[in-house]
């Protein structure tokens, strides 16, 4: 079993609050090890085009409490392509670097597992995005915190909806996941969520919508950017044909969800992540994920990571409806 020498860190795909706290992590981790340390920007372009930089114990300071990514991300096409990872892993090997840390969501990992099947790299990634959405981990850094933004967004919209008595349709991110927008409904005491994983009976939108009216009260409706009907603006517009939006506003939270200071347990499971991930490596470990599996941090193998999860908690449903006055 050869010692790891000299590590890369990343960051790939969507960029999430505790990015920057994991890869501070991963470079202190290494250095407390032995094992020199380099960043990549723009993820997998930046090893297509060489954007590497050996990183100090002093280049990581001050970052943690920082959204975003300091390594800056990109979506790489070209890496798709084995030609493409060729060119990665020259630029990896000129610089002596048997091991690569990943900090993304599964396309990355994908692209990362093509990478050490063809070459001799050893690979090991950490679930970062807002999203919460990857299979064989419980948590992803940067979920509480955009979490919190969502409701502390949802309370200001509360405010103006309770004056005027209006019913605010509130469309949270999530891609093809409804995860989000589940448990910030749950959380945020919204009356109703509309999601990709819930099939969405359009006539029983139209009569829940009708109840809230003629209740003259004013309501929270999440609706994940991804659900059947397209998002907040396309159920505005069914609803209008149906003269039902006199009441109804729209507000989608877009790219505010993504940044923001991480909370504290982003931060936490940013450190607890980065620093595993270094120590599998010393002990000759790879083509693992790093996260939280049966509620521990632990590994699960890069395989069951390559897919996205459902929601494990749709029974929030029951209790979304129990409590609201659908
Ligand atoms: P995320 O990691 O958040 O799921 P993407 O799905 O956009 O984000 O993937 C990030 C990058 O991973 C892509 O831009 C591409 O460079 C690489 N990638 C994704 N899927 C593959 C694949 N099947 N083979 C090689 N590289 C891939």
């Amino acid at each position: 079993m050869s010692k790891v020498r000299n590590l890369a860190v990343l960051t790939s795909g969507g960029d999430s609050p505790g990015m920057n706290a994991c890869v501070r992590s991963v470079v202190r981790a290494a250095l407390y090890h032995d094992i020199k340390p380099f960043g990549v920007y723009e993820g997998f372009n930046g090893l297509l085009n060489n954007k590497l930089q050996e990183l100090t114990y002093h280049d990581v300071s001050n970052i943690l409490n920082h959204g975003g990514t300091i390594l800056g991300t990109a979506r790489c096409p070209e890496f798709r392509e084995k030609e493409g990872r060729d060119k990665a892993y020259a630029n990896l090997k000129a610089q002596d670097i048997d091991a690569l840390i990943i900090i993304g969501g599964d396309g990355s990992y994908r692209g990362a597992q093509a990478l050490a099947e063809e070459n001799d790299i050893k690979v090991i990634g950490i679930p970062g995005t807002i999203d919460n959405d990857i299979n064989g981990t419980e948590y992803t850094i940067g979920f509480d915190t955009a979490c919190n933004t969502i409701i502390e967004n949802i309370d200001r919209i509360r405010d103006t909806a309770a004056s005027h008595n209006r019913i605010f349709l509130v469309e949270v991110m999530g891609n093809n996941s409804g995860i989000l927008a589940l448990n910030t409904a749950a959380a945020s005491g919204a009356e109703e969520v509309f999601m990709p994983e819930k099939s969405e009976d359009l006539l029983e939108i139209k009569t829940k919508i009708s109840r809230a009216i003629a209740a003259n009260k004013s309501s929270i409706i999440i609706v994940a950017e991804g659900d059947q009907i397209g998002g907040a603006k396309e159920m505005y517009n069914y609803l209008k044909e149906y003269g039902l939006v006199d009441k109804v506003r729209v507000s989608i939270l877009g790219h505010l969800q993504r940044g923001g200071s991480p909370s504290f347990l982003d931060r936490l499971y940013a450190a607890l992540f980065g620093e595993l991930a270094v120590v599998e490596l010393l002990k000759g470990n790879a083509d693992l994920m790093v996260g939280v599996i049966n509620g521990r941090v632990s590994t699960c193998s890069l395989d069951l990571a390559r897919e996205t999860s459902p929601p494990k908690n749709m029974d929030y449903l029951k209790l979304i409806r129990k409590l609201s006055i659908y």
